[in-house]
Protein backbone atom coordinates (compact mmCIF):
# COMPACT_ATOMS: atom_id res chain seq x y z
CA UNK A 1 0.00 0.00 0.00
CA UNK A 2 1.25 3.43 -0.95
CA UNK A 3 0.64 6.78 0.91
CA UNK A 4 1.65 10.31 -0.05
CA UNK A 5 2.83 11.29 3.64
CA UNK A 6 4.51 7.90 4.43
CA UNK A 7 8.26 6.95 4.12
CA UNK A 8 8.29 3.50 3.26
CA UNK A 9 12.13 2.86 5.07
CA UNK A 10 10.21 4.52 8.20
CA UNK A 11 7.66 1.72 8.50
CA UNK A 12 9.87 -0.88 7.88
CA UNK A 13 11.76 0.02 10.77
CA UNK A 14 8.93 -0.63 13.31
CA UNK A 15 7.67 -3.90 11.34
CA UNK A 16 10.52 -5.31 11.90
CA UNK A 17 10.48 -4.33 15.53
CA UNK A 18 6.69 -5.27 15.83
CA UNK A 19 7.49 -9.14 17.78
CA UNK A 20 9.72 -7.25 20.24
CA UNK A 21 7.07 -4.51 21.13
CA UNK A 22 5.68 -5.50 24.38
CA UNK A 23 9.22 -6.76 25.95
CA UNK A 24 10.15 -3.61 28.40
CA UNK A 25 13.93 -4.78 27.43
CA UNK A 26 13.53 -4.88 23.92
CA UNK A 27 14.76 -1.62 21.25
CA UNK A 28 11.34 -0.20 22.14
CA UNK A 29 11.82 -0.71 26.23
CA UNK A 30 11.59 3.73 25.82
CA UNK A 31 8.85 3.70 24.78
CA UNK A 32 7.23 1.09 27.77
CA UNK A 33 9.74 3.70 30.50
CA UNK A 34 7.96 7.10 29.04
CA UNK A 35 4.58 5.45 28.96
CA UNK A 36 3.02 6.12 32.57
CA UNK A 37 4.80 10.13 32.40
CA UNK A 38 2.82 10.76 29.26
CA UNK A 39 -0.81 9.04 30.12
CA UNK A 40 -0.87 10.94 33.36
CA UNK A 41 -0.17 13.97 31.44
CA UNK A 42 -2.73 13.62 29.11
CA UNK A 43 -4.90 12.08 31.74
CA UNK A 44 -4.37 14.91 34.25
CA UNK A 45 -5.06 18.23 31.67
CA UNK A 46 -7.30 16.56 29.90
CA UNK A 47 -9.59 13.25 31.04
CA UNK A 48 -9.63 9.99 29.39
CA UNK A 49 -12.59 8.15 31.59
CA UNK A 50 -15.67 7.89 28.85
CA UNK A 51 -13.83 10.13 26.21
CA UNK A 52 -13.08 8.60 22.29
CA UNK A 53 -9.76 9.00 21.22
CA UNK A 54 -7.56 8.25 18.15
CA UNK A 55 -4.36 7.51 18.54
CA UNK A 56 -1.95 8.40 15.68
CA UNK A 57 0.77 6.30 14.74
CA UNK A 58 -0.13 4.42 17.44
CA UNK A 59 2.75 1.13 16.76
CA UNK A 60 1.96 -2.19 19.17
CA UNK A 61 -0.66 -0.15 20.98
CA UNK A 62 1.38 0.85 24.57
CA UNK A 63 0.00 3.52 24.57
CA UNK A 64 -3.81 3.34 23.05
CA UNK A 65 -4.15 -0.01 25.31
CA UNK A 66 -3.07 2.37 28.59
CA UNK A 67 -5.76 4.74 27.70
CA UNK A 68 -8.18 2.28 27.04
CA UNK A 69 -7.94 0.71 30.29
CA UNK A 70 -8.74 4.30 32.04
CA UNK A 71 -11.95 4.38 30.55
CA UNK A 72 -11.60 5.71 26.97
CA UNK A 73 -12.95 4.19 23.72
CA UNK A 74 -9.95 4.42 21.63
CA UNK A 75 -9.01 3.94 17.89
CA UNK A 76 -5.58 3.34 17.04
CA UNK A 77 -4.39 3.99 13.86
CA UNK A 78 -0.88 3.41 11.92
CA UNK A 79 0.22 2.43 8.19
CA UNK A 80 2.36 -0.25 9.91
CA UNK A 81 0.55 -3.74 9.06
CA UNK A 82 2.95 -6.49 12.07
CA UNK A 83 2.89 -3.30 14.60
CA UNK A 84 -0.59 -3.39 14.48
CA UNK A 85 -1.52 -6.94 14.25
CA UNK A 86 0.71 -7.04 17.52
CA UNK A 87 -1.12 -4.60 19.32
CA UNK A 88 -4.52 -6.61 18.16
CA UNK A 89 -3.12 -9.80 19.90
CA UNK A 90 -2.13 -8.05 23.07
CA UNK A 91 -5.93 -6.42 23.50
CA UNK A 92 -6.93 -9.71 23.20
CA UNK A 93 -4.80 -11.35 26.04
CA UNK A 94 -5.44 -8.69 28.03
CA UNK A 95 -8.89 -8.17 27.59
CA UNK A 96 -9.00 -4.44 27.32
CA UNK A 97 -10.31 -3.50 23.95
CA UNK A 98 -8.95 -1.48 21.96
CA UNK A 99 -9.67 -0.81 18.03
CA UNK A 100 -6.97 -0.97 15.33
CA UNK A 101 -7.08 0.24 11.57
CA UNK A 102 -4.53 0.81 8.71
CA UNK A 103 -5.80 3.84 7.98
CA UNK A 104 -3.53 7.25 7.10
CA UNK A 105 -4.58 9.62 9.47
CA UNK A 106 -5.30 12.14 6.56
CA UNK A 107 -7.57 9.63 5.29
CA UNK A 108 -9.56 8.95 8.85
CA UNK A 109 -9.90 13.04 8.78
CA UNK A 110 -11.84 13.13 5.98
CA UNK A 111 -14.01 9.89 7.01
CA UNK A 112 -14.89 11.42 9.94
CA UNK A 113 -14.36 14.99 10.60
CA UNK A 114 -14.30 16.67 14.04
CA UNK A 115 -15.29 13.11 15.95
CA UNK A 116 -12.82 12.26 18.59
CA UNK A 117 -12.90 14.06 22.28
CA UNK A 118 -8.73 13.22 22.62
CA UNK A 119 -6.37 13.20 19.58
CA UNK A 120 -2.90 11.92 20.44
CA UNK A 121 0.37 11.50 18.30
CA UNK A 122 3.90 11.00 19.84
CA UNK A 123 6.69 9.96 18.75
CA UNK A 124 5.71 9.48 15.47
CA UNK A 125 5.64 13.06 13.52
CA UNK A 126 9.46 12.34 13.09
CA UNK A 127 9.16 9.99 11.00
CA UNK A 128 6.74 11.28 8.55
CA UNK A 129 7.56 12.98 5.21
CA UNK A 130 5.11 15.93 5.50
CA UNK A 131 4.59 16.55 9.38
CA UNK A 132 2.32 19.30 8.88
CA UNK A 133 -0.20 17.75 6.99
CA UNK A 134 -0.36 14.93 10.09
CA UNK A 135 -1.15 17.93 12.29
CA UNK A 136 -3.43 19.46 10.28
CA UNK A 137 -5.22 15.97 9.54
CA UNK A 138 -5.41 15.41 13.90
CA UNK A 139 -6.97 19.17 13.92
CA UNK A 140 -9.37 17.91 11.59
CA UNK A 141 -10.26 14.73 13.63
CA UNK A 142 -10.76 16.79 17.26
CA UNK A 143 -13.98 17.81 18.56
CA UNK A 144 -14.20 21.62 18.84
CA UNK A 145 -13.79 21.13 22.97
CA UNK A 146 -11.65 18.41 22.25
CA UNK A 147 -7.91 18.03 22.89
CA UNK A 148 -4.83 17.23 20.68
CA UNK A 149 -1.67 15.38 22.19
CA UNK A 150 1.55 15.73 20.20
CA UNK A 151 5.33 14.31 21.46
CA UNK A 152 8.57 14.89 19.42
CA UNK A 153 12.07 15.59 19.49
CA UNK A 154 13.47 18.99 19.60
CA UNK A 155 16.21 20.14 16.62
CA UNK A 156 19.41 21.08 18.16
CA UNK A 157 23.13 20.21 19.04
CA UNK A 158 21.79 18.93 22.35
CA UNK A 159 18.96 17.24 21.05
CA UNK A 160 21.46 15.79 18.95
CA UNK A 161 24.08 15.01 21.24
CA UNK A 162 21.21 13.15 23.85
CA UNK A 163 18.94 11.72 21.11
CA UNK A 164 21.36 10.47 18.85
CA UNK A 165 24.64 9.98 20.18
CA UNK A 166 23.73 9.25 23.99
CA UNK A 167 20.41 7.08 23.01
CA UNK A 168 21.48 5.39 20.48
CA UNK A 169 25.96 5.11 20.24
CA UNK A 170 26.41 5.49 24.00
CA UNK A 171 23.59 4.46 25.83
CA UNK A 172 21.98 1.96 23.87
CA UNK A 173 18.72 2.89 24.59
CA UNK A 174 17.32 2.99 21.00
CA UNK A 175 18.69 0.93 18.51
CA UNK A 176 21.38 3.17 15.70
CA UNK A 177 19.15 4.37 12.94
CA UNK A 178 16.38 4.90 15.12
CA UNK A 179 16.05 8.62 14.40
CA UNK A 180 17.05 10.88 11.56
CA UNK A 181 18.23 14.07 12.69
CA UNK A 182 17.11 16.31 9.83
CA UNK A 183 13.65 14.89 10.60
CA UNK A 184 13.67 16.18 14.42
CA UNK A 185 10.73 19.36 15.00
CA UNK A 186 11.73 22.79 17.10
CA UNK A 187 8.99 23.76 18.74
CA UNK A 188 8.60 27.24 16.58
CA UNK A 189 8.09 24.91 13.89
CA UNK A 190 5.48 22.69 15.58
CA UNK A 191 3.69 25.48 16.47
CA UNK A 192 3.21 27.47 13.12
CA UNK A 193 1.88 23.78 12.24
CA UNK A 194 -0.26 23.67 14.91
CA UNK A 195 -1.84 27.63 14.43
CA UNK A 196 -2.41 26.34 10.56
CA UNK A 197 -4.50 23.61 11.93
CA UNK A 198 -6.68 25.71 13.83
CA UNK A 199 -5.37 24.62 17.24
CA UNK A 200 -3.23 26.57 19.44
CA UNK A 201 -0.67 25.03 22.43
CA UNK A 202 -1.62 25.58 25.39
CA UNK A 203 1.08 23.69 27.31
CA UNK A 204 4.76 22.63 26.26
CA UNK A 205 6.67 19.86 28.46
CA UNK A 206 9.79 18.41 28.79
CA UNK A 207 10.15 15.10 28.89
CA UNK A 208 14.18 14.62 30.52
CA UNK A 209 16.43 11.41 30.25
CA UNK A 210 18.33 11.43 33.66
CA UNK A 211 21.52 8.78 32.65
CA UNK A 212 22.49 8.32 36.60
CA UNK A 213 19.08 7.84 37.60
CA UNK A 214 17.99 5.93 34.61
CA UNK A 215 15.03 7.81 34.45
CA UNK A 216 12.61 10.29 32.69
CA UNK A 217 10.80 12.91 33.96
CA UNK A 218 8.64 15.69 33.16
CA UNK A 219 9.85 18.87 33.56
CA UNK A 220 8.26 21.91 32.77
CA UNK A 221 10.09 24.42 30.28
CA UNK A 222 12.93 22.24 29.43
CA UNK A 223 11.83 21.67 25.84
CA UNK A 224 15.36 21.12 24.21
CA UNK A 225 15.42 17.18 24.12
CA UNK A 226 12.05 15.13 23.96
CA UNK A 227 8.84 17.41 24.56
CA UNK A 228 4.77 17.20 24.84
CA UNK A 229 2.41 19.60 23.52
CA UNK A 230 -0.74 20.12 24.46
CA UNK A 231 -3.28 22.13 22.10
CA UNK A 232 -6.68 22.63 22.05
CA UNK A 233 -8.88 24.04 18.95
CA UNK A 234 -8.23 27.74 18.75
CA UNK A 235 -12.59 28.91 18.95
N1 LIG B 1 2.86 6.24 19.08
C1 LIG B 1 3.39 4.97 19.54
C2 LIG B 1 4.41 4.35 18.57
C3 LIG B 1 5.61 5.22 18.23
S1 LIG B 1 6.72 4.43 17.09
C4 LIG B 1 4.00 5.17 20.90
O1 LIG B 1 4.47 6.27 21.17
O2 LIG B 1 4.01 4.23 21.69
C5 LIG B 1 6.31 5.28 15.57
C6 LIG B 1 5.09 4.69 14.87
O3 LIG B 1 4.73 5.56 13.81
C7 LIG B 1 5.33 3.31 14.25
O4 LIG B 1 4.34 2.42 14.67
C8 LIG B 1 5.21 3.56 12.74
O5 LIG B 1 4.65 2.48 12.03
C9 LIG B 1 4.30 4.76 12.72
N2 LIG B 1 4.36 5.56 11.51
C10 LIG B 1 5.45 6.01 10.85
N3 LIG B 1 5.08 6.72 9.77
C11 LIG B 1 3.72 6.74 9.76
C12 LIG B 1 2.74 7.33 8.92
N4 LIG B 1 3.10 8.06 7.86
N5 LIG B 1 1.44 7.15 9.22
C13 LIG B 1 1.08 6.42 10.29
N6 LIG B 1 1.95 5.85 11.14
C14 LIG B 1 3.26 6.00 10.87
Amino acid sequence: MQHRNADPAEIQKFEALAARWWDPNSELKTLHEINPLRLNYVDRLAGLAGKTVVDVGCGGGILAESMAARGARVLGIDLGEMPLRVAELHSLESGISVDYRRISVEALAEEQPASFDRVICMEMLEHVPDPASVVAACGRLVRPDGWVFFSTLNRNPKSYLFAILGAEYLLGLLPRGTHDYARFIRPSELDAWVQSAGLRITRLTGLAYHPLLRQYELVEGQVDVNYLAACRPDV
